[in-house]
């Protein structure tokens, strides 16, 4: 397989740390700001940030709609943090989940854990969460991946994969490898036909 393009949903938030790990295993990605972006691109991920800024930038350029196509035509979608947010009932409605905000308490703004993540060999990853969502409801499609002190932090949906906390900081690349894998299950499939 050549090298993958993956778009990064680069209105505001922490997609440059994303665009690093994907070039490091080999992928070619793109800024995704405007719905032209969007052509073209074999996977998707939503950063972290502020969920709040994101749907509004997502409604100002008209992303919504050209997000859920991309999503129901089974493009693999990596989100993160406010990204899982993103995917939520609440938000974009992509994902059979209701997402928590800032769930693990004022308190505590930021702290990082060791998460055994189902589907990652080789160890727990160093899971690093900044004023972290925690899934707070998911329907029965919703394949939980981790949980922390109880409360679920990893999911994968259909093509989707979301986590609470950070994968792209701290140099593990073991999420974005397993995501990377999921377009590559789909072009096989897609060969098949
Ligand atoms: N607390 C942010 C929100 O609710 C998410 C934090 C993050 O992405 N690191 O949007």
């Amino acid at each position: 397989m050549s090298a993958p393009l993956i778009g990064v949903l680069a209105l505001q938030g922490g997609f440059e740390a994303h665009e690093r790990v994907l070039r490091r295993l080999g992928a070619r990605t793109r800024e995704v700001r405007v719905p032209g972006d969007l052509d073209g691109i074999e996977g998707l991920v939503l950063p972290g940030g502020e969920s709040t800024t994101m749907t509004l930038g997502i409604a100002r350029e008209g992303l919504g709609e050209p997000l859920g196509a991309l999503a129901a035509a089974g493009t693999p979608i990596l989100g993160s943090c406010a990204g899982l947010i993103m995917l939520d009932r609440d938000h974009l409605g992509l994902m059979d989940i209701r997402a928590e905000r800032n769930a693990f308490g004022r308190q505590v703004h930021s702290f990082e854990a060791d998460v055994p993540v189902r589907g990652i060999e080789g160890g727990p990853m160093r899971g690093v969460f900044i004023r972290a969502p925690w899934i707070a409801e998911h329907g029965p499609g919703v394949e939980i991946l981790a949980s922390v002190d109880g409360h679920v932090v990893a999911a994968r949906e259909d093509g989707m994969l979301v986590v609470s906390f950070h994968a792209e900081l701290g140099g593990d690349d073991r999420l974005h490898r397993l995501f990377l894998s999921g377009l590559r299950e789909r072009s096989v499939v897609g060969e098949e036909r």
